[in-house]
């Protein structure tokens, strides 16, 4: 018995291509070949040392058993006075479940509320996992393009039109993966506005980029611009990007009480409830010093700089300065319809990726993935080196390219 075990649902879903890209570059690596790695979306700095303190401490406290399904009630209560004070935002411990990564959390919430024939909307460009996440669930991702005139964000306009009858969630996640957009208050005011005279329609606010904003720019959740809506949205974060912690697993979602309870009974009966050492970490991550994520944001803010004026300089592609988290997403359109000098034609942003990764070793991951072409996803979280070499690179494989016919 092979395919024939697999269930639908499961043939429906491809894995994650961020994962995958990252995982070709492992196997690439160990093969021995040299590849600058812009795939994976994850801090390279380590874990701040009093996080991990606070793990060990935990360990040797005897906190190594299981907890309740949503959290232990410090860590819920830590999340509660985060959420008041980076984001305004009233919740109550009894609102906010812990999960094993924002992932985890997303994948619950939908896999409680969604079924055959309901929808979720999701803007384009979207992060890879919301569309198979809510096929995994029955229901039906119905994507939506941003405006590319308004910095890839969805506008009013595009909601409005997108909301059915059948509408059960809106997805929106800012600072965005990939594109960097950040929504600012006048915008998320008229996404609410929309929302407000859909009252069968949810949100789901993804903002785990939230500290990685620049240029003075501030990261805004929707539930604090729209209070009145606060009975449908589930705002979705963790420590993963903030407190680099991503091999760690601790994400969470904070929303009305029946939400969170839902969630936290498919926990009880799927992961039992969030690794307990992490959970300990996740408290100090929150409520102690933040000095190394502002530190963190400096030192990203140089990296963007750095990869957008070295991809700008490769004849081809155009890249907009992001103003949030940590991708750029450069147009590859001057690219499309040229030859590689094997002759492989370009003729999608899938075939640059494969030709960037072939001709000088540099991981990217294609704009396809994203429901958005011609474009790349390049992810800046790694040194200057890498960029530097991995842009040089790219320049020297454009600058190889036969003209276009
Ligand atoms: N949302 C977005 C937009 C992401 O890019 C990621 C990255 N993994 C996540 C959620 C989930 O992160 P984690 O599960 O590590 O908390
Ligand atoms: N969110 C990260 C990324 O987009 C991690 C990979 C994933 O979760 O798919 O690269």
């Amino acid at each position: 018995m092979t395919q024939s075990a697999l269930s639908a649902r499961l043939l429906r879903i491809k894995p994650s291509p961020s994962m995958a890209a990252k995982a070709l570059v492992d196997k690439l690596r160990a093969e021995g070949r040299n590849i600058v790695d812009f795939t994976l979306g994850e801090p390279d700095l380590p874990t701040p040392p009093h996080i991990i303190e606070a793990a060990i401490a935990a360990m040797r406290r005897g906190e190594t058993r299981y907890t309740g399904a949503a959290g232990t009630p410090a860590l819920r209560r830590a999340i509660a006075a985060k959420l008041a004070r980076d984001n305004h935002l009233d919740y109550r411990p009894e609102e906010i479940v812990v999960g094993c990564g924002g992932k985890h959390i997303i994948y619950h919430a939908l896999a409680a509320t969604l079924g055959a024939g309901d929808e979720v909307i999701v803007p384009k460009p979207y992060w890879v996992s919301y569309p198979d996440i809510s096929l995994l669930t029955d229901a039906t991702p119905i994507e939506v393009n941003a405006d590319s005139a308004n910095g890839l964000k969805l506008t009013a306009d595009a909601l409005e039109a997108a909301i059915t009858p059948r509408t059960k969630w809106v997805i929106l996640n800012t600072p965005n993966n990939p594109s960097g957009a950040v929504y600012s208050r006048g915008e998320l005011l008229a996404l609410a506005a929309v929302l407000r005279r859909h009252e069968h329609v949810m949100l789901l606010s993804d903002e785990i980029y939230e500290h990685f904003v620049y240029d003075g720019g501030r990261h805004v959740s929707p539930a604090e611009v729209a209070p009145e809506l606060r009975d449908r949205i589930l705002v979705v974060n963790g420590a993963s990007k903030g407190y680099c912690m991503t091999g760690w697993r601790l994400g969470y979602g904070a929303g009305p009480k029946f939400l969170v309870d839902a969630i936290s009974k498919l926990v009880s009966q799927t992961t039992t409830c969030p690794n307990a050492i992490a959970q300990a970490a996740a408290i100090e991550a929150f409520a102690g010093d933040q000095a190394p994520v502002h530190a963190m944001v400096a030192i990203f803010k140089e990296r963007r700089d750095r990869i957008v004026a070295g991809l700008n300089r490769a004849e081809g592609l155009a890249c907009p300065a992001p103003c949030g988290a940590f991708y750029v997403f450069p147009s590859v359109a001057g690219l499309i319809g040229r030859r590689a000098p094997d002759g492989t034609l370009l003729d999608t942003d899938t075939e640059v990726a494969n030709y960037f990764l072939r001709e000088v070793g540099v991981a990217t991951v294609d704009g396809a993935s994203y429901g958005m072409s011609p474009y790349l996803r390049l992810s800046f979280a790694t040194s200057l080196n890498a960029i530097d070499e991995g842009c040089a690179l790219i320049a020297e494989a454009c600058s190889k390219l036969c003209p276009s016919r």
